[in-house]
């Protein structure tokens, strides 16, 4: 038995016989195996940027800074560098507040169709910048309690990844419905689509599809898991379909309650 994972917590003998009493270690393996591969990742994705920001800088005081487009374009770079370190040191902090259940959740009612009209607008312009079309339908305009800031996220989150990964000309949607007891929000892109066998793993911290091109859109690979966190959070439901070439689509199912 001990070789099947299992450990010992007491044994107990009352003098009729014994009981023992077996905690499994498969679970507390796998959590510690996480904690650690979350480690190796963090660190990874920490030392990318920081490695480029002083790699270029010490290239500028080695003499580089004396050529004008040479320093203009390193700078660049550190500067590109720097705002992606920060974005990852912001999402991490997110995630680790939501996973903590530290965060404080400030409920409002609001208005989905003012609130989705407020966020949309600086997307719209990234969808523009792509040359794409954002799309925001709503049936009906109804009420919902929500903390907006968390709200927004999830919208952001969903949104950028589809401008991101959807070529100029595309289209991408934001739908919300209701039900009896639920309301819907769905976010969908005519994009590159997600391959069957990624599809089950695009909400794990750090998982990408393909890495250079997350690189490239400025990701840093935690959008999704923060999504999947605060959905969960909300006690909701988000299902991913995707076709190659054709598109994805993100559902969110809410309670109304
Ligand atoms: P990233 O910062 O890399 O975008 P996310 O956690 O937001 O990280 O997404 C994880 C991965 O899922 C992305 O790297 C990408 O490969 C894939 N992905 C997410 N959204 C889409 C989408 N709308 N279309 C295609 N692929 C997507």
């Amino acid at each position: 038995i001990l070789e099947a994972n299992l450990a010992p917590m007491w044994v107990e003998s009352n003098g009729i016989g014994v009981v023992a009493v077996f905690h499994d270690l498969t679970a507390i393996r796998r959590l510690e195996q996480m904690r650690k591969d979350f480690v190796a990742n963090v660190s990874h994705e920490l030392r990318t940027p920081i490695t480029s920001i002083r790699g270029f800088s010490e290239t500028l005081l080695d003499g580089a800074m004396q050529d004008p487009d040479t320093c203009q374009e390193f700078l660049k770079i550190i500067l590109e560098e720097s705002i992606r370190l920060q974005r990852l040191v912001g999402d991490l902090l997110d995630l680790s507040t939501i996973e903590s259940k530290q965060m404080a959740m400030n409920f409002e009612q609001l208005s989905i169709a003012s609130f989705l009209q407020n966020i949309t607008k600086t997307l719209d312009e990234q969808a523009r910048n792509k040359e794409q079309t954002l799309r925001v339908e709503i049936k009906e305009d109804f009420q919902i309690r929500m903390d907006p800031d968390r709200l927004k996220q999830i919208v952001l989150n969903l949104v950028s990844n589809a401008i991101a990964y959807t070529p100029a000309g595309g289209e991408i949607r934001v739908q919300v419905d209701q039900e009896e007891k639920d309301w819907i929000l769905v976010v969908s892109d005519t994009g590159m689509g997600i391959p069957e066998e990624d599809l089950g793993r695009i909400f794990e911290r750090f998982y990408r599809v393909d890495k250079a091109r997350s690189r490239e859109s400025g990701g840093t690979g935690l959008g999704l898991a923060i999504v999947k966190h605060l959905v969960e959070e909300y006690e909701g439901e988000i299902k991913v379909t995707s076709k190659m070439g054709e598109g994805t689509t993100f559902t969110i199912w809410f309670s109304k309650e």
